[in-house]
């Protein structure tokens, strides 16, 4: 899932679980990884034109929320944005920036509503040649809590899941204190590495972060969170995190704010029960919408007055 996963537990069965929960992360991984030829989304995708694929449940259960995601935010989260994620190549081609011919080409194959998904058949349908699925930006949520889910199978109460941008705290610490989490700063380089921190217990933490795939080309930034409506990286949001219970849809939540901006996208999550969300915009604004957690610290002094 290209990056580090580090899994801290406690408890007599800790060592075991660890070793499955890290199993379950592969196996995660190697069914919706659409860069991974032999997984379920690649089938998928060989198949765009051509059949309908028949998935695994989890994988069917994904792409739902994913799909149910697009509608609601009206494709700023496109599940069928692989053909954008291709063509650039963030992380991948050097400081590749596509002409405006080769952006509206991989536009005319991103479109949510012609994802077919069948109940009955549990089957996926993309009716053109050239679409494609991305779990990018779900996949590693759902894992996290697979993970959690494995962890908590093994009677372990206390752990954590620190998976880049995806955390998932379970239980307490074994001092009895809950976890400390750190929100990163997007832009370390003005002096502080933390934005905020949040004591949680039983939380997963999910952010999306322009600073975590980009090339700079004539200092401009060019980052992995595409606007699906302009076929360029999203304008507006730097770093947008997620506090909730459900790993899958914080973690498309997170990268739907992203798209969507402080005022849309805040409202947008907050509709959805999230616990909290915490946007930061390119002048470090900070804008937040959820619950009140009087135990969260902003490091620079930022004030939680911003709600939108
Ligand atoms: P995240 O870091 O969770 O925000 O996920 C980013 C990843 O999601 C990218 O690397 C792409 O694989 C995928 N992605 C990028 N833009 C979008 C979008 N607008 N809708 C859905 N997935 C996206
Ligand atoms: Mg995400």
């Amino acid at each position: 899932m290209d990056t580090t996963i580090t899994i801290t537990a406690y408890g007599p069965k800790a060592k075991k679980a660890v070793s499955a929960a890290f199993a379950e992360m592969r196996r995660v991984a190697d069914l919706m990884n659409a860069n991974d030829p032999a997984s379920e989304v690649a089938y998928i995708n060989q198949n765009a034109g051509i059949k309908p694929v028949k998935v695994s449940p989890e994988t069917f259960e994904l792409l739902k929320l994913s799909l149910h995601y697009s509608q609601l935010s009206v494709g700023a989260f496109d599940v069928t944005v692989r053909p954008l994620v291709e063509l650039w190549g963030i992380g991948k081609k050097d400081n590749y920036v596509p002409s405006k011919e080769e952006i509206q080409q991989a536009l005319k194959l991103v479109d949510y509503r012609k994802l077919v998904l069948n109940d009955q058949e549990q089957s996926v349908f993309l009716p053109v040649k050239g679409m494609g699925i991305d779990l990018g930006g779900a996949a590693k949520g759902y894992a996290a809590d697979r993970a959690r889910a494995v962890l908590q199978e093994y009677g372990v109460n206390s752990a954590l899941v620190d998976a880049g941008g995806n955390i998932w705290t379970v239980g307490v610490r074994p001092d009895g204190e809950k976890w400390r989490i750190g929100i990163r700063h997007p832009r370390p380089e003005m002096g502080s590495k933390i934005l905020a921190v949040l004591p949680a217990q039983d939380l997963t933490l999910v952010t999306s972060g322009d600073y975590e795939r980009y090339f700079v080309k004539d200092d401009v930034r060019y980052h992995h969170i595409f606007d699906p409506r302009t076929g360029w990286p999203a304008q507006g949001v730097i770093s947008a995190t997620i506090v909730g219970t459900n790993g899958a849809e914080a973690d498309i939540l997170s990268t739907t704010v992203f798209v969507l901006g402080p005022k849309k996208g805040l409202a947008l999550a907050a509709e959805s029960g999230i616990t909290k969300a915490i946007v930061v915009t390119p002048d470090l604004q900070v804008f937040t919408a959820g619950r009140d957690l009087p135990e969260m610290e902003f490091v620079n002094g930022e004030k939680e007055g911003k709600n939108q």
